[in-house]
């Protein structure tokens, strides 16, 4: 427990289960006595209500970000009850099956493609506008999920990897538009992890072992680190880093040839 987080009021979006990234996120930002608005996926109240109770979870409402109507009701339900707020966090993808293996070419549809793009990139550009509008005038931070597949080719991650690359282009222009205002604005990229959207992803536990043996550290991404980068951003710890991508990722992205290549022979 401690009081990094004391005073601060904001919104958590993402939560699906007690694997889910932003639950990471909301239990150390509430143990650092952060008071969270917690927004689901309507239909997902049985699962995450007992999570919200577990970390005094003071306003629980669902929303879908493809609806305005739901998006309007939502922040309209936390603005209510907390008036202003201090940070926002997203953590929001998604991408149908069929497009999430094999060839990107031969297997991304319009419709697929504009979906990924709709819900995983420019549900951040709605989040972020309406939660920049609830900020006071000291400022505000935000952040959102991305992932490597932005930067780099990886098999399978198909249309999500270019969601992701909107996502992370969108948050440097927010972090200039919002700037001004005090708000920061960043995009915490996390290595592997075993959630419900992982599972999505062909060869999704390829994804952890890979993860693993091509980090530099040799080891699993944590809830902990990405929690605690997070928590760095989201408190005033954060004060002067916006628009940054950061990975929280055991050292994966920084690793050219492995020892397996032959590199060091
Ligand atoms: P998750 O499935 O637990 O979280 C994804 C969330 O998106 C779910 O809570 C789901 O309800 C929500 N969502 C989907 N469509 C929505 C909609 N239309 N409206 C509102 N909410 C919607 O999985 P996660 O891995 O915790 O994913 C969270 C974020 O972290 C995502 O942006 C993901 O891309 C990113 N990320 C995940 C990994 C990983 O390996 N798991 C790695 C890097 C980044």
């Amino acid at each position: 427990k401690g009081e990094l987080m004391k005073g601060k009021r904001g919104i958590v979006t993402g939560v699906a289960n007690h694997q889910s990234i932003a639950w990471g996120i909301a239990s150390q930002l509430a143990a650092q006595g952060a008071e969270i608005a917690l927004l689901h996926l309507p239909g997902m109240e049985r699962r995450v209500q007992p999570l919200a109770d577990s970390i005094g979870v003071k306003v629980l409402a669902p929303v879908d970000v493809t609806d305005d109507a739901s998006m309007d009701a939502a922040f309209a339900t936390v603005k209510q009850a907390f008036g202003q707020i201090d940070f926002f966090v997203h953590a929001i993808a998604f991408a149908n099956k069929d497009e999430l293996k094999g060839s990107f070419v031969e297997n991304t549809t319009r419709e697929g493609f504009l979906r990924a793009l709709n819900i995983s990139a420019f549900s951040f550009v709605d989040c972020a506008r309406r939660a920049a509008e609830m900020m006071p005038e000291a400022g505000g931070s935000i952040i959102t999920l991305t992932y490597m597949g932005s930067e780099r080719a990886i098999p399978n991650y198909n249309t999500m990897g270019v969601a992701k690359a909107a996502l992370e282009a969108a948050t440097r222009y927010a972090a200039r538009d919002l700037g001004p205002k005090g708000i920061r604005v960043n995009a915490v990229s996390p290595g592997a992890m075993r959630t419900l959207s992982l599972a999505g992803i062909s060869g999704g536990r390829g994804m952890l072992a890979k993860g693993r043996s091509l980090s530099a550290m040799k080891a699993d991404t944590s809830m902990e680190g990405v929690a605690g980068c997070a928590l760095w951003l989201l408190s005033d710890l954060g004060k002067s880093t916006t628009g940054e991508l950061i990975h929280v990722d055991a050292g994966f992205h920084i690793m050219g040839f492995t020892e397996d290549d032959g590199a060091e022979g």
